[in-house]
């Protein structure tokens, strides 16, 4: 088998030359270049396109299937990825042009490149040259793209409507795997990343309503006051933390592997659930680790009046938030009602609870620990829960296996990066490890 980087590469680029970039607004996605995309992929991967067929599902979901031979008798295999990127930002800051792909310092550089067009490519080329050695898998393949991940789905979200379909079809899955996680190499050390599970995700409006008038004989407490309060109550009154057993189980297997670079905490994790309020104390005082410990709030949006001298009939308040695995949208707005000021509305625009936790026993996991054993040996595998969201969240119901992971063969050394910043790239020398991961994944299966 030939792992052809710089082949890997050609098709990555081309993939990104595109401008797939979601809205929130979805009318104003660019269903045309979408299309696009998919052309491309059926350049790049004709053989994948001749073994597999391919459905469009909504405006340009993309799901694929293979149908193998059934001897193994295990349920089907599906590989997640998403074909949307978020918008390019400022292009003055951008070294190179966001949608050029071009290669420097070893790199390609471009919106997309890390998140997620790498993964459909390394599943594609997987796929070729397994096909190409005249494989046969005995078990079903899926794949499945959709095209509005980055705007967490909403209205017309195609995730949701790829797992109707298979739903509908009676299809369950032995395992899932999407984007993330990967092989992380730290301060000397190595792991190998593999996420459980995610938090929910919720947007929340407050409204208040107001006689409104002429600014020039204003009231007191008028609706954007009202809401300024909010924002206060909300800011001082965070979701108290919860110990959610997901967050246990990723801090005791990094303990375990002397993988918490902050000594503190790392001695405390010696006993998790013993020094709880301890290690809330610690993971207070540093953003990233608050949000292990407590489902956020963060307050984004805000509008009043359209004029500077009207006084808003209606303002709205809009914050983001993410749920612990354990919680719920329910327990987070019951916490609301107790803060909010009398005359503030609270509704739920769009959100999910938190995705059920994955198992650390499938075959799936075993297949995927040995493979990591296979190709970066003595490497620990460490299950962790993602702060973000994926779509993989919606495949979770179709899954009775409890598998559904979010791993890449990406090695994340710190060369590739700026997934939604300016200057994203990925460092050539990755592509193959993560070609490789997959191809390993997909033969191990069936057996
Ligand atoms: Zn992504």
């Amino acid at each position: 088998m030939k792992y052809d980087t710089a082949l890997f590469a050609e098709h990555l680029q081309k993939m990104c030359r595109i401008p797939t970039v979601s809205s929130a607004d979805p009318d104003k996605t660019r269903v045309s270049d979408f299309l696009e995309l998919h052309k491309v992929m059926e350049e790049c991967w004709p053989l994948v396109h001749e073994k597999m067929t391919r459905e469009v599902i909504g405006k340009c979901g993309l799901l694929y299937h293979y149908k193998g031979t059934g001897k193994s008798g295990k349920l089907p295999l599906m590989f997640i990825a998403h074909q949307d990127v978020v918008p390019e930002g400022d292009w003055s800051m951008w070294k190179y042009p966001p949608f050029g792909s071009e290669i420097h310092d070893n790199a390609i550089w471009g919106r997309g490149t890390t998140d997620s067009k790498c993964n459909i490519q390394a599943y594609m080329d997987a796929l070729t040259l397994l096909f190409e050695e005249g494989w046969e898998p005995d078990y079903d393949i899926y794949l499945g793209f959709g095209y509005n991940e980055e705007i967490m789905g909403g209205p017309g979200a195609a995730a949701p409507m790829i797992v109707q379909t298979l739903k509908d079809r009676g299809v369950e899955l032995g395992g899932l795997i999407d984007e993330c996680g990967g092989i992380v190499e730290k301060n000397g050390k190595r792991y190998a990343d593999i996420n459980i599970c995610e938090k929910g995700y919720v947007d929340v409006m407050f409204t208040a309503l107001d006689q409104g008038g002429h600014a020039a004989s204003p009231e007191k407490n008028n609706a954007l006051v009202k809401l300024a309060k909010t924002m206060i109550a909300l800011d001082e009154n965070p979701m108290p933390p919860f110990m959610s057993p997901v967050v246990v189980k990723q801090f005791k297997a990094q303990h375990e592997h002397g993988l918490i670079d902050n000594a503190e905490l790392d001695a405390l994790c010696g006993d998790v659930e013993g020094n709880w309020d301890k290690i809330v104390a610690v993971c207070e005082k540093d953003r990233y680790l608050n949000a292990m410990i407590r489902t956020t709030t963060a307050i984004t949006m805000c509008s009043g009046s359209a004029q500077a001298n009207i006084i808003p009939e209606k303002a709205t308040l809009v914050v983001n938030n993410r749920i612990l695995p354990g919680q719920t949208i329910d327990d987070l707005l019951a916490h609301f009602r107790k803060l909010v000021p009398e005359g503030v509305e609270i509704s739920v625009l769009k959100g999910d609870d938190p995705p059920a936790e994955q198992s650390t026993e499938s075959e799936l996991f075993k297949n995927i620990a040995e493979v990591v054993e296979e190709l970066y040996p003595g490497t620990p595998l460490i299950p962790t829960m993602l702060t973000g969201g994926t779509d993989s969240r919606y495949y979770c119901g179709i899954c009775p296996t409890n598998s559904v992971y979010r791993f890449t063969g990406l090695l994340q050394d710190g060369r590739s990066g700026g997934a939604h910043q300016v200057n994203e790239h990925i460092c050539l020398d990755h592509l193959e490890g993560d070609v490789r991961m997959y191809v390993s994944i997909l033969k191990r299966y069936g057996k």
